[in-house]
């Protein structure tokens, strides 16, 4: 006779942190799904089994920010309490966090919340948590759930496989008796993402490891955690779990230790500079068309969007035409408002009393999860303005603007990570180390290193 498939609830919350980013995140920030419209999100599709039958209780997601309204933190909480109170009595529940949320007066935020879930379900309903590979788990987070398992991936395309590992873990929970065993071990190393694709380096060599787990660990991932964690807060490391203690303890400290000794192997994948070395860069001018990255005010790793250093230096030293995609600036916005196409407009220029004289080329169009993006014009540099924070838009939706990033010698972004398709057709990528919230240099050791 075989069993019916155990049932699983879906739920948890997701926010990374930039304490360096002194705006609070608020309710209005996160994006909320319920029941079947969880599991219907783009997000969690594909995670469908004939091992299980999935629930959908509730998740809340907001973009990295800064700390969390505590307020906020705890609505969230409630709502999620109430979720999994009002569905269906459930054999597993899946916890999808980031790892690295802060509350305003809270480090910890990842661990209250999943805590509070503890004591709602109790201990006899098994909890594992999902995490971003940019987050850490904590003691406490730990002492809460009955394994953790992480994106595998950087920039992370592994989201659904890590949410069926977890699924699968919980699956084979099901009519085993054996205690299991957690263990994490950490190392403190602040390193800006940016350092660390999966695809290469110290990294690639740990997540390889992975697959060649001992006989009694049913379970390892790795954590590269979160540059911007207060100091101390941030570690790189290993969480694993197994049936045998010592097995499990063992593979965890040797993998950490790994990671550990490659420390001075994590390096930047394409040139990097700050300002002066990318204005050079600009003027030496190139064959291929150049990318570049404005890392230090990257919004999808906490920052505002709304600096004009790399806009400066673009319209100080770039020979040709140039695109700037991402500067978030309500205020110009406002400028164009009521204009048509070819009028002239005055941006101001933040934390500056005077402004420039720019040209309206494109009229605002809805753009990413919520905002608008319109163009101006600025000497020869076109600018893609966002009226709120939000990840760099892709080729198709800047092309949507009737600007084709293909077109310009000169194109740069607000963020660190360079969407492959920018780079299509021979492009030279070029991080710049520009100042904003996350600016690399401002990691103690981080910018020493190449
Ligand atoms: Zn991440």
């Amino acid at each position: 006779m075989g069993r019916a498939a155990p049932t699983f609830a879906l739920a948890g919350l997701h926010a990374e942190s930039n304490p360096r980013n002194e705006t609070l995140t608020l309710r209005s920030a996160f994006r909320e799904l319920h029941g079947r419209d969880l599991l219907a999100h783009r997000e969690f599709r594909g995670l469908d089994d004939a091992a299980w039958r999935l629930v959908g209780a509730y998740h809340a997601r907001a973009a990295s920010g800064g700390r969390l309204d505590r307020g906020a933190l705890s609505t969230l909480t409630d709502t999620l309490l109430d979720a999994l109170a009002r569905g269906p009595h459930v054999d597993g529940v899946l916890l999808c966090t980031h790892g690295a949320m802060r509350a305003d007066g809270l480090d910890d935020a990842d661990a209250a919340w999943i805590s509070a879930v503890r004591a709602a379900l109790g201990t006899g309903v098994p909890i594992i948590g999902v995490f971003d590979n940019h987050g850490t788990p904590t003691a406490r987070s730990l002492a809460a759930l009955d394994a953790v398992v992480a994106f595998r991936t950087i920039p992370h395309v592994d989201q659904v496989a890590t949410m069926r590992r977890g699924l699968s873990l919980l699956a084979g929970a099901e009519g085993d008796e054996r205690a299991t065993h957690v263990a994490w071990r950490g190392a403190p190393l602040r390193l800006p993402s940016e350092r660390a694709p999966s695809d290469r380096g110290p990294l690639r060599d740990a997540i390889a490891r992975l697959d060649r787990l001992p006989t009694d660990v049913l379970s390892a991932d790795v954590f590269i955690g979160n540059a911007w964690a207060p100091a101390g807060a941030a570690t790189i490391g290993t969480v694993a779990m197994g049936t045998d203690r010592a097995q499990t303890e063992a593979f965890a400290t040797a993998t950490t230790r790994a990671l550990w000794s490659a420390r001075d192997r994590f390096a930047y994948p394409m040139e990097a500079g700050d300002l002066d070395a990318t204005a050079e860069r600009l003027q030496r001018g190139s064959d291929d068309r150049l990318v570049i990255a404005d890392s230090g005010d990257a919004p999808g790793a906490g920052a505002l969007g709304d600096r004009v250093d790399v806009l400066e230096t673009v319209l100080a030293h770039a020979t040709t035409r140039a695109l700037l995609i991402g500067l978030v600036a309500p205020a110009w916005h406002a400028a164009c408002e009521g204009r048509s196409v070819g009028e002239r407009v005055a941006l101001p220029r933040p934390g500056r009393h005077d402004a420039w004289t720019g040209t309206l080329a494109a009229l605002p169009r809805p753009m990413g999860t919520a905002g608008l993006a319109l163009v101006v014009s600025i000497d020869h540099v076109s600018v893609v303005v966002l009226d709120q924070r939000d990840d760099v838009p892709l080729p198709t939706a800047i092309v949507a603007l009737g600007v084709d990033p293909e077109h310009y010698p000169v194109v740069a972004l607000k963020t660190g990570f360079i969407p492959d398709a920018y780079l299509s057709g021979g492009a030279t990528p070029w991080l710049a180390l520009s100042p904003g919230v996350t600016d690399h240099r401002s990691i103690p050791g981080a910018a020493a290193r190449r």
